[in-house]
């Protein structure tokens, strides 16, 4: 049975459109239908293939306004992060657009022949998204999968689905034919759930929660189908004493609460070398109070609302223990909460070892850097995190010490299309974007020709 999901607007609680769900039937026709198109996209020219995801490309950055007045209404994303997730997905397409006319094989010396190998696509790809980034984590799955030569069966999330279906018809209106990429609103636990069973989908990239995603590693294992997981993070924000404190103190607020700290790379975990605690929190408090919570629709705008009250819930969970400061929020209707800085009692602490997803960030000192690494590497998990310094030889050392997939120095930027993402631990597995996403699309076939 067909069922619906209103979907609702966070910064209001208004309903801004009822989304039919696709059942199991209906996924299977979708499935079936990509698995169609695979024949025929698989074969078209490198070029041409090239040519298409440019031209989609290209009328992404045409509907940038309009993505980003969808992102805004579905999810409450501030206007300056919905244009640049509209133009991540632009510039991801046109990364990987240079890819099926350099995805190269090798000539490998062996005797009595020659020995080549190809990169072959795999077959319909299953891509699973989060609420929490709806354009880019969906096109970091799509862009790299079709350029390789998959086709593409994409479930957004409930509460998010509105830019996923129009990313859907502008592949269409750029020219991408028809069952290459398809989007098919509905549950987890029935489309979601029919990519893992479906023996038709070769690969799922799942990107979401460590609970979940563990389930589906074990789904898949029954068709020993392939798999990237984008999973959770505890990431840290780790500062020297000789850093420059007042810079890292001014970006520690983005460093956490961006998208309201619904994001896995937030760096929750602020490790403050001791004597430089006092000088860290004057300047951290003050920018906090300055970062600015309002309508997202505002270019002023640093934060917006939690995307749900079930996720308003589960954050406020953790504002019990001691409060250093917080800054402000709008009340009212919407899921509005001030960014909040906890000062947890140890490193037991449930806001210290738990993935919030919300705009609290727990700070504790360290002494040196032997124990700063031992502190961020006390995790299950490893997405991202920072690393401020003045010491170049400390950097070095430190980034190598902390296990974590994606780090920064003297920075608290994670994500570029041009590099491997993915994380350490029971952050995920295996790596998106950059070179590394083309090999999670293929399989590496290899071929002998003999002399005789
Ligand atoms: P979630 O795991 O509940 O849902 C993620 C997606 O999986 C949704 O589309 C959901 O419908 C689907 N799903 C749920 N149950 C399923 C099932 N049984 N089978 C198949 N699909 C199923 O996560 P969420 O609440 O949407 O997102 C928040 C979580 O995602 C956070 O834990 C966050 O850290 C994680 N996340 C990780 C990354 C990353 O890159 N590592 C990025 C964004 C979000």
């Amino acid at each position: 049975m067909s069922t619906s999901y209103d979907v609702i607007n966070p910064t209001n609680e208004t309903i801004v459109k009822n989304v039919p769900h696709l059942d199991i039937a209906a996924t299977d026709d979708v499935i079936a239908t990509a698995a169609k198109a695979f024949t025929t996209w698989r074969t078209i020219a490198p070029g041409e293939r090239a040519r298409l995801l440019r031209s989609f490309s290209q009328v992404v950055t045409d509907h940038r306004e309009e993505l980003a007045l969808l992102e805004i209404t579905n999810s409450g994303h501030t206007r300056g992060n919905a244009l640049w997730e509209a133009d991540n997905v632009a510039n991801t397409l046109m990364y990987y657009a240079a890819a099926p006319e350099r995805l190269f094989g090798r000539q490998i010396p062996v005797p009595g022949g020659v020995d080549i190998t190809f990169k072959e696509p795999l077959g319909v790809i299953g891509i699973i998204v989060p609420w929490n980034f709806p354009m880019p984590i969906a096109a970091w799955g799509f862009a790299p999968a079709l350029a390789a030569g998959n086709t593409v069966v994409l479930k957004p999330a409930e509460y998010t689905p509105l830019t996923a279906i129009r990313l859907g018809e502008l592949a269409l209106l750029a020219g991408i034919p028809e069952g290459v990429f398809n989007v098919l609103p509905g549950k987890g636990s029935i489309v979601g759930n029919r990519f893992v069973t479906h023996p038709l989908v070769r690969k799922v990239v799942f990107t979401g929660s460590t609970s979940v995603g563990k389930q589906i590693m074990v789904g898949c294992a029954d068709q020993v189908k392939r798999l990237t997981l984008e999973l959770g993070g505890k990431s840290s924000n780790i500062i020297f004493a000789d850093a420059d404190i007042a810079k890292a103190a001014a970006g520690a607020p983005g460093a956490v609460f961006d998208n309201a700290g619904q994001d896995c790379c937030a760096r929750s975990r602020i490790l403050i070398q001791k004597s430089a605690f006092d000088t860290f929190m004057e300047h951290f408090e003050v920018a906090v109070k300055k970062f600015r919570v309002e309508d997202p629709n505002l270019a002023t705008a640093d934060m917006g609302p939690l995307i749900s009250k079930k996720q308003f819930d589960v954050v406020e969970s953790f504002l019990d223990e001691p409060i250093a400061f917080q800054g402000s929020a709008p009340t009212g209707p919407g899921y509005w909460m001030p960014p909040t800085v906890l000062l947890p009692k140890n490193t037991q602490s449930r806001s210290w070892r738990e993935e919030i997803f919300g705009p609290v960030v727990s700070v504790m000192t360290f002494e040196d850097e032997a124990e700063a690494i031992e502190m961020a590497n006390d995790s299950e998990y490893g997405l991202s995190g920072s690393i401020w310094t003045r010491d170049i030889g400390r950097a070095l050392r430190v980034s190598r010490g902390v296990d974590t997939g994606a780090l920064s120095v003297n920075s608290n930027s994670s994500v570029r299309f041009w590099t491997p993402f993915g994380g350490f631990k029971q952050s995920g597995l295996g790596r998106e974007l950059g070179p590394d996403a083309l090999d999670s699309f293929t399989e590496v076939k290899n071929v002998f020709i003999s002399n005789d």
